[in-house]
């Protein structure tokens, strides 16, 4: 039972009004001056304790919402409608007749389904979305209310029902954290145990005018570094996980029923050490450029697994970071925290000397040390490749800092960029 952050995303409701934003998301633009519409939200997963009656009453409750959802998705698909609204005159009759929902419920029903078909056919699947019966309740403020003694009321077909919230410290912390905004909510029953997920969104804040870049390299050895040359979480990461490949090699050779339970077992294990590591650096890296006032600047997706410095036996680790998600994790903190973020295209990044531009292969040494061949600099490959990353974003005109902004193209090219053009021409 941890607190689950999602993405930020703007209110779905909402969704229509704000269309500047969905279009600035969609560049990845999550730093704008001139408007300031963008929400982050976050869900806390909290355990709820159920008498038994209240207990049949949600399960019967959650089949019908389910079958109801269903329906209401069939309908859609097959009239083609998207619309809430326009569904709802073709639903909502035979919905509360058919599944015994009241009211609120049934359009709870029907907004799932109406989101799920949209969903679909912006993704082009050829067939219509279902919801098994054991899927979640979802909840709005009219069929759920948190009530004092960290209660909760919830709407079944059989009336109400109240449940006691299990909170640990952490969770009752953020669950009454009056600056965020409670929104819906979803029901889920894992093993035999409800949780309610609560969603709660928060207006971002007006990030700060950057003084500066603080540019990230993500890599094998360091899993980031960043410009002012502070390493997060490198060798021990490392060792672990190679412990961890050993044991799952041997399991896999072994290859009896026991080794393949197991190993479904440490793939989960993995899978949140990562989530955890991603966090924790995430939340460092964001912290750090919001002391300092800084944007962030991260190399752009493609260029962590394309790049050819990579050698054979490192593959595997390579691909196997979770690098996307760390990056997904920086970026919606820094949103939440009013930290603009930049990405920039990470080509030459580590071969090109952070001093005076040179750019070649032989520059890197080895895995950790870089000796410039022009200027004899040295320095630490990945501290050279983020203050490489840093300086790219400074110079990307579209990602210009707003008071600078149309004088980027118009400055002189910085020191190290001028040389590195001189050199070419020689
Ligand atoms: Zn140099």
């Amino acid at each position: 039972m941890s607190s689950v952050e999602r993405s930020p995303k703007p209110f779905r409701d909402a969704e229509e009004r704000r269309a500047p934003f969905r279009v600035a998301h969609l560049f990845g633009v999550y730093y704008n001056t001139a408007m300031h519409t963008s929400v982050s939200t976050r869900t806390i997963c909290c355990k709820v304790a159920l008498d038994s009656a209240a207990d049949a009453a949600l399960r019967a409750t959650q089949q019908a919402f389910n079958r109801a959802a269903s329906y209401c998705a069939a309908v859609a698909w097959e009239q083609k409608i998207t619309n809430k609204n326009k569904l709802h005159t073709s639903v909502y009759g035979p919905t509360r007749a058919t599944y015994g929902l009241g009211a609120q419920l049934a359009c709870c029903a029907r907004d799932r389904a109406a989101e799920a078909v949209r969903r679909a056919r912006q993704d082009q699947c050829a067939t219509c979305p279902t919801f098994c019966d054991d899927n979640s309740i979802r909840y709005d403020a009219r069929t759920y209310r948190l009530m004092s003694l960290d209660r909760v009321s919830l709407n079944t077909m059989s009336g109400r029902v109240v449940g006691q919230l299990v909170l640990g410290d952490f969770q009752r912390r953020t669950l009454y954290d009056t600056s965020w905004t409670i929104g819906g909510a979803e029901l889920v029953r894992r093993a035999n145990v409800w949780y309610l997920h609560v969603a709660q969104t928060k207006a971002d804040p007006e990030p700060d005018e950057p003084t500066g870049v603080l540019g990230v390299d993500l890599g094998l050895v360091n899993l980031a570094t960043d410009s002012d040359g502070e390493q997060y979480r490198g060798a021990q990461v490392q060792q672990i996980r190679a412990r961890r490949f050993n044991h799952r090699r041997r399991l896999q050779q072994a290859n009896t029923r026991r080794a393949r339970w197991r190993l479904r077992q440490l793939a989960g294990k993995e899978a949140r050490f990562q989530k955890h590591t991603n966090r924790v650096i995430s939340k460092k890296l964001v912290q750090k450029a919001k002391q300092q006032r800084k944007a962030l600047a991260l190399e752009d997706l493609k260029g962590i697994r394309e790049r050819a410095t990579v050698r054979r036996n490192q593959r595997r680790q390579r691909a196997s970071w979770a690098f996307f998600q760390l990056r997904q994790f920086v970026s919606y903190k820094a949103q939440r925290d009013g930290v603009p973020v930049r990405f920039v295209d990470p080509r030459d990044t580590s071969r090109r000397c952070s001093c005076c531009g040179y750019t070649a292969k032989h520059n890197r040494r080895n895995q950790s040390s870089f000796v410039c061949r022009s200027c004899g600099a040295a320095a630490n490959v990945d501290v050279n490749a983020a203050v490489n990353i840093s300086r790219i974003a400074v110079n990307q005109p579209h990602c210009a800092a707003p008071d600078t902004s149309g004088g980027a193209s118009t400055k002189p090219p910085p020191l190290g960029v001028r040389l590195f053009t001189q050199k070419r021409q020689q």
